[in-house]
């Protein structure tokens, strides 16, 4: 049987760790929160950002845009933000509408207040291995990988999935820590024998039921950072839970895994920007 990586506990620490350093050092620090549209798993994100920012002590500044905002106005505001001295952060929650590039807003973004680490600038520095700003997922998840105390260096690890915010920078976060790593995707041939040499295995597919015990091998550290709806609705991974989780040593639960990490991670990067920024 696994052991339950504790997700939420894991963030509360990190966020308990943020504010007593906030308060010890009496700094003061903004995060501009910028929501265009009604999305409406937008909007959840959003105020769980926001909430996370009171439980640290950073002041959130929410800008919330019409679903018809142009890109021209977005670009100016960012613009804005960039100059804004209380300002140590931008956040802007994708997706945006289909009439804005997201590419062209977030390299907008000062790469100095990037927090999501999503700017070109920041990307190259991950891959060298000299970064301040964390990408929010994969360094959420190698926060609770840590919190097990699996040692990585030496280890077989698979990440299934390979988009630029979560399959490719986890990868190098796991390289920069010595570990093997295979990146599969929906070309991959044998996926589940290749899955099965994992010691490690990240899935970040977003398709519910996808990871199936066959996938796994005894012993495993099970992440899964997809976050899907069943055929009930209900919020679940892409891992089998019930089938995978008593051949794996841990495993994340959905919810209450990798999402906790990931807000707190961003709070981390918000601090940072403080510092950087002086
Ligand atoms: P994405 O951009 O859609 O990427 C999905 C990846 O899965 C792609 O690389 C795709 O391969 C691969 N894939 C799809 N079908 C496959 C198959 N049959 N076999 C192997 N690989 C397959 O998604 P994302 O933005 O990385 O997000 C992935 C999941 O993580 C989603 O559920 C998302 O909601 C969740 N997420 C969670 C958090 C969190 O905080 N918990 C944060 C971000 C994302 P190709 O490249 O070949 O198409």
């Amino acid at each position: 049987m696994a052991k339950i990586i504790d997700g939420k506990a894991v963030s509360q620490q990190v966020k308990d760790e943020i504010r007593a350093e906030i308060e010890r050092d009496g700094l003061s620090i903004g995060l501009a929160v910028v929501i265009v549209g009604n999305n409406q798993a937008s909007r959840v994100y959003v105020n769980n950002k926001k909430k996370a920012c009171e439980v640290c002590g950073i002041k959130s500044y929410e800008y919330a845009l019409p679903e018809e905002t142009t890109e021209e106005q977005l670009l100016e505001l960012v613009d804005t933000l960039n100059e804004d001295k209380n300002i140590n952060g931008i956040l802007v929650q994708l997706p945006l509408p289909k009439q804005i590039n997201e590419e062209k807003i977030i390299e907008r973004i000062s790469p100095e207040k990037d927090v999501d680490a999503f700017h070109a600038t920041n990307v190259g520095k991950i891959m060298i291995g000299n970064y301040a700003f964390l990408p929010c997922t994969p360094a959420g998840v190698m926060e609770l990988i840590h919190s097990t105390g699996t040692e990585i260096s030496g280890k077989e690890c698979v990440v299934i999935g390979r988009s630029n915010i979560v399959g490719k920078p986890m990868a190098m976060l796991l390289l920069h820590e010595n570990a093997t790593v295979t990146i599969c995707h929906s070309r991959t041939k044998d996926l589940a024998e290749v899955c099965r040499r994992a010691d490690i295995l990240v899935s970040a597919v977003g398709k519910a039921d996808f990871v199936t015990a066959d996938m796994v091998k005894d012993g495993a550290v099970v992440i899964d950072v997809g976050m899907n709806r069943n055929a009930e609705g209900k919020l679940c991974g892409d891992v089998k839970y019930d089938e995978v989780e008593p051949k794996a040593s841990y495993i994340t639960p959905v919810p209450g895994g990798v999402g906790p990490m990931t807000i707190a991670m961003l709070m981390k990067n918000t601090l940072m920007a403080k510092k950087l920024q002086g």
